[in-house]
């Protein structure tokens, strides 16, 4: 039987570390959640689940309103399992339906939906690198035919994706298809549908996946480096960055004091994993 060792990787687990190794080891290792989940992080879950269940039906040959009423119910039921007041499930919803009378039928067939891959980034005698991930849809774009690797997005403000994404690299790699669509899915109030629901279309050459390729092994290694020796530092430049570390209150308190206060305000999750949201 063979010993080698598997290190498994997705694009969340890359970017945590890139950020800050603490970081990664109190989500990635220690498995620190809040005890509340965040709002927003819910309402985007949720919007994930209409929209896979709009791709699936129109892949199970469903069109116009049963394609929507499908979706519709398989969101609702899966609702559920998210702790979201009624009235922030009806908000995804009702944006939902508006996003639906936008696109219409769309401009993809859909050939996968949710697709899971795992993949190896990197072998030697003694280690593997497994990348995976799971992919909102793969799609043949109708007006060329051509296959389109799509990221569904959920934003509260107007933003703009940037190309240099650990995420979309690896899409691009694991497919092997060039195309990369951000599915843009806009929750503002106030703006007209062409403004909230826009598609930003990428392409990644080879050169530039091969270079991607080097650094994500770099950055693998690195984090089974951290595990094996136990070093965790700090990364303070990445403190603010987004809404700001769910950590802070941790980092900002005596080392003596970190441990009873990540049991007071937070709980232990579940090993992370791509396949679950
Ligand atoms: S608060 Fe800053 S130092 Fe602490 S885990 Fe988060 S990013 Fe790292």
């Amino acid at each position: 039987m063979s010993d080698k060792r598997i290190i498994r990787i997705d694009a969340h687990t890359l970017n945590t570390v890139q950020s800050c190794a603490r970081e990664a080891k109190f989500s990635l290792k220690d498995l620190l959640v809040p005890m509340v989940k965040a709002e927003h992080l819910e309402m985007g879950i949720l919007g994930h689940y209409f929209l896979a269940g709009f791709y699936q039906a129109r892949k199970d040959g469903l069109k116009g309103k049963a394609r929507v009423d499908k979706a519709i119910e398989e969101g609702r039921l899966k609702s559920f399992e998210l702790s979201l007041e009624p009235d922030k499930r009806i908000e995804v919803e009702k944006e939902f339906f508006n996003y639906c009378l936008h696109v219409g039928e769309d401009i993809w067939e859909p050939m996968e939906v949710e697709a899971y891959f795992a993949k190896p980034l990197y072998e030697d005698d003694e280690l593997m690198i497994l990348a995976e991930g799971i992919i909102d849809l793969v799609g043949k774009n109708i007006k060329d035919d051509r296959p389109e690797v799509i990221d569904h997005k959920l934003v509260w403000r107007k933003s703009e994706p940037f190309m240099l994404s650990n995420q979309f690299f690896m899409y691009s790699w694991a497919t092997e298809y060039q195309n990369i669509v951000i599915n843009q899915f806009g929750m503002q109030k106030t703006l007209p549908p062409n403004e909230k629901f826009r598609r930003l279309p990428y392409s990644y050459t080879q050169a530039m996946i091969d270079e991607w390729i080097e650094w994500a092994i770099y950055w693998a290694k690195l984090w089974v480096w951290y595990q094996d020796n136990g070093v965790y530092p700090p990364n303070y430049t990445s403190c603010d960055k987004f809404s700001g570390c769910q950590f802070r209150d941790l980092c900002s308190t005596t080392k003596d004091t970190r441990d009873w206060k990540a049991s007071v305000k937070f709980k232990v999750g579940k090993v992370w994993d791509p396949r679950s949201r």
